[in-house]
């Protein structure tokens, strides 16, 4: 077993890393040598293949399937890691759903499972991983969060609610390993072109009546004074700056990419 981390070929895990953000900061930390593992809800088969396709080398990235939304398969995923490997050295929250609604018509289902996901999940991760991670005497935990955590905005009670507890949590676990070599910081991206956000901008298209190229200038319009997405591997790069030594006193932070958006 590994003592201290070895840091040419860390330990990590990405959650919700088979597709967006998350699947960017796998084949970032893959690249820099890392044994990730990246957790999704697909079975295993397709999951895995999926993996071998993004990564273009088959077992590059690894795959386990795991429902966040449920603690025993969270507890599975990161016994069965520890287990393996020892330890989970880099482990990077990242699952997250999004739902835009009113707070009166927001589906109570909903909210129970973005509560689940976006913040629950991490809870569980973390005080399931930490053990492992304090005696290996090494580790960095990366909370995705976003600019929803720092502030507020109509129609994303769930998401704001959830964003603002992941960094809260980022502070508590930050401050309870800050005299280790453990880190734990939130990266709070502005918009980033994924899935999640093509589903908003799709949703403004039918609601304005606008093409797609019309609903995306006015998304960004509507709170990214840069005009432009941030791109998945900006925010790739930013983790891995997170996992490095140089990172090692950044702790507890809420480390915005955005385009400006903050600053105004
Ligand atoms: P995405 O939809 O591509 O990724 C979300 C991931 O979470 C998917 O892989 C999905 O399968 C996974 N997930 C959802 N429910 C799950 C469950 N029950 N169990 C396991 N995995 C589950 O979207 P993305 O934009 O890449 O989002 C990644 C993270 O970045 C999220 O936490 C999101 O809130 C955050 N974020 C995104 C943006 C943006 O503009 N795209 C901005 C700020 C923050």
């Amino acid at each position: 077993m590994q003592k201290n981390g070895d840091a040419a070929r860390r330990i990590a895990l990405v959650t919700g890393g088979n597709s967006g953000i998350g699947l960017a900061i796998a084949q970032r930390l893959a690249r820099d040598g890392m044994c990730v593992t990246v957790n999704g809800r697909e079975a295993q088969g397709a999951g895995q293949a999926m993996c071998d396709a993004a990564a273009g080398a088959p077992g590059m990235l690894r795959y386990r399937q795991a429902d966040l939304r449920d603690p025993a398969q969270i507890d599975g995923l990161i016994q069965s890691l520890v287990q393996e490997h020892g330890a989970i050295e880099v482990l990077v929250n990242n699952a997250g759903l999004q739902h835009v609604s009113a707070i009166e018509a927001f589906p109570v289902a909903v909210w129970d499972e973005m509560l689940a996901v976006n913040l629950s999940a991490s809870f569980h991760t973390i005080r399931l991983a930490l053990p492992a991670m304090r005696r290996r005497g090494w580790g960095r935990i990366i909370n995705i969060a976003s600019i929803s955590g720092l502030r507020g905005r109509a129609g994303k009670c769930a998401y704001n609610a959830t964003k603002h507890g992941l960094i809260g949590l980022t502070k508590a676990v930050a401050l309870e390993t800050a005299a280790t070599p453990i880190t734990c910081n939130a990266i709070c991206p502005g918009w980033v072109h994924t899935a999640l956000v093509q589903r908003q901008v799709e949703a403004l298209a039918e609601k304005e009546a606008l093409d797609m190229e019309a609903a995306t200038a006015r998304l960004l319009g509507l709170r990214q004074p840069s005009g432009r997405f941030v791109t998945k591997d900006q925010v790739a790069s930013l983790a891995a700056y997170l996992c490095s030594e140089d990172a090692q006193e950044v702790r507890g932070a809420a480390w915005t990419i955005d385009g400006a958006t903050t600053a105004a």
